[in-house]
């Protein structure tokens, strides 16, 4: 890698890297000539050396200066890098003068001594190029004339007792730190781009999980603002087909209007249901279930669509399944999801369901679901493609039935959810089959739960009076029709503050609070009507399909929900439920 790629960025950092990396040896320099030096010194007095007071006192005035540049390095005023080279540089003079002014009977002893010095700067020191190569030539351009000028003939003594391999080495010294230096930065500037490149994918990561998560948001808060007028189109649609004195156009407009609200609803159910269980909002509820009774449901539901395309509908299962324990609800809906699919991409031949045994351990037993046909069949090159979400295997042939290109894609999460993969085997032309394996625990034994008693819709004796309220006038025409057609008494608010204000003049025995209004919300209505009355049902409308909001208003005092869309039956049975309990 060449210099320049460093950038300026780089560069800093290095810097403060470099001096973090580098800063004990540069002490254990300083503090190794600071305490070795004058013990140097005791040798030539223990030999009663005459040069004993001249070295001893160079070698002082040395360790004084490297207190004070110690003393300088801990208090943050210089760099423990600088602090050594500082140290080095003030040891350059006194080694010539002892060099030079200190008789020397051989240099053989000071010469070795001093290259051993060198090593052990190799070892500890770690410089900068600069710092290196001004010690280097301030030593070439001292110690020579140093020495020669002083007498000459200890310049010779010097270079031929061993001096000469401590120049050598001393020459060496700017490279071998140069090396050091240039290893450790490419090595440092490694983890610099890869701390970098991390940093760029951790931003990139952000920003796609906060679009999947604006992306959710949108899908659902987009069908959320679908659902609920939609929920009127819905109601009065049926209330406009249950008028029986209507010409035949009418009946049949009525009916095409009902098709396509009914499709549209769908459409809007299955991404909010694709939507919640991408972002984890979908938690399976088992109970005990019986795999041949739910099979023979499903395929009894599905007969009618098969026998109209003069299909065969074929039904397998391994024999003697146990009574299983798991959330039938959306077992049932993978099924389904393959099952109309085979039927709708089949024009003729076959369409086969098949539950087979794989394994059975003590907890759980390993089952097969495969849904084969004889139908159209998915390429090769499209078979990854199908599961992805709002995709269709463009085809020549005009189906009837349109679909959104959700249905594989949830049943896909789905699965998932199971601990299964979905899997697909399919040739173009000759049919198709999909499967999933996946393991399901045996049925509790426990006493099955009393059947629920079917809530008998009796004529209320008393009149009772319901308090309405939501600020979607067609959601108001329609609950308001159904609540004329069984005589209950009401009045409407199209806000909280109306509502709480129309509490307020009595006389209610039940309110319907929508969640979200302008002016003042369902929950804060419902606060305060809660600090007067805690007694008074009230049911909260929602339009999520979010089990959140509906637990949030459980939680702050409503006594049950409904949620949007309804139809006729929801609506009355949640009125005799409360007022029922109430009466009772
Ligand atoms: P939706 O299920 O949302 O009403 P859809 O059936 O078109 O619409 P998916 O169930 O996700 O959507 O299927 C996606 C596509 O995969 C289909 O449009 C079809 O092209 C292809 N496909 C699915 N099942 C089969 C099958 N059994 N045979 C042939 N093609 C199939
Ligand atoms: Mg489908």
């Amino acid at each position: 890698m060449h210099k320049s790629t460093y950038t300026k960025d780089f560069n800093d950092l290095w810097e403060k890297e470099r001096e973090l990396k580098s800063r004990w040896g540069n002490i254990l320099f300083c503090v190794a000539y600071l305490v070795g030096y004058p013990a140097t010194a005791l040798l030539y007095l223990i030999q009663n050396d005459p040069a004993f007071k001249q070295i001893l006192a160079a070698e002082l005035i040395l360790s004084g200066i490297i207190i004070i540049l110690l003393i300088l390095h801990f208090r943050g005023k210089i760099k423990a890098q600088t602090a050594s080279f500082l140290a080095n540089m003030t040891l350059v003079p006194v080694h010539a003068y002892i060099l030079a002014e200190v008789p020397h009977a051989s240099y053989d002893r000071a010469s070795l001594n001093m290259t051993l010095g060198l090593m052990f700067a190799y070892f500890v020191l770690r410089w900068p190029l600069n710092y290196s190569i001004i010690l280097t030539t301030s030593i070439f351009i001292i110690f020579p004339p140093a020495l020669y000028y002083g007498h000459p003939s200890y310049f010779y003594q010097f270079f031929s007792q061993g001096g000469l391999f401590f120049f050598l080495g001393q020459m060496l010294f700017p490279f071998i730190m140069y090396f050091h230096e240039s290893r450790k930065k490419h090595e440092f500037f490694y983890q610099y781009s890869l701390g970098k490149q991390n940093e760029l994918l951790e931003k990139q990561k952000l920003i796609a999980e906060n679009a999947t998560l604006a992306k959710s948001e949108f899908l659902s808060t987009m069908s959320h603002e679908i659902r609920t007028p939609l929920n009127g189109i819905v109601g009065i649609v049926h209330l406009l087909e249950e008028n029986k004195s209507r010409d035949e156009e009418e009946k049949e407009l009525i009916q095409t209007l009902k098709f396509s609200a009914t499709h549209l609803m769908a459409v809007v159910n299955e991404i909010l249901d694709f939507n919640k269980i991408n972002s984890n909002h979908v938690k399976l509820h088992p109970v005990n279930f019986n795999l041949d009774e739910l099979s023979r449901n499903l395929y009894n539901s599905f007969l009618p669509r098969a026998s109209e395309k003069e299909l065969e509908l074929i039904f397998e299962s391994s024999p003697e399944l146990p009574e299983l324990y798991g959330d039938q609800v959306r077992l049932s809906q993978i099924i389904t999801n393959l099952v109309h699919n085979a039927i709708k991409f089949t024009d003729k031949g076959f369409v086969r369901f098949s539950v087979n045994e794989v394994s059975r351990k003590a907890d759980f037993i390993k089952l097969e679901f495969v849904v084969a046909d004889s139908g159209i069949g998915i390429s090769k090159d499209q078979q990854s493609n199908v599961f992805e979400i709002f995709t269709q295997v463009k085809s020549l042939v005009k189906r009837q039935d349109g679909g959104t290109g959700l249905g594989l894609a949830i049943s896909k999460e789905l699965v998932r959810l199971f601990g299964g993969e979905l899997e697909l085997k399919s040739e173009l032309g000759k049919g198709s089959a999909f499967s999933f394996q996946i393991e399901l625990q045996y049925a509790a034994k426990i006493s099955p739960a009393p059947k629920s008693e079917k809530i008998a819709m009796p004529a209320l004796n008393a009149a009772i009076k319901v308090l309405l309220v939501d600020d979607n006038a067609t959601n108001l025409i329609f609950a308001t029709t159904l609540l004329k057609r069984k005589d209950i008494l009401f009045d409407l608010a199209s806000d909280g503050k109306q509502a709480f204000e129309k509490y307020l003049t009595g006389g209610y025995d039940l309110i319907f609070m929508d969640l979200r209004m302008p002016v003042m919300d369902g929950f804060e209505a419902t606060k305060l009507i809660r600090e007067k009355d805690q007694d008074i049902p009230i049911i909260a409308l929602t339009a999520s399909a979010f089990e959140d909001e509906r637990e949030r208003a459980l939680a702050n005092g409503f006594s049950d929900y409904l949620v949007k869309p309804f139809l006729p039956p929801d609506f009355y049975k949640i009125i005799y439920t409360h007022i029922k309990t109430d009466t009772n």
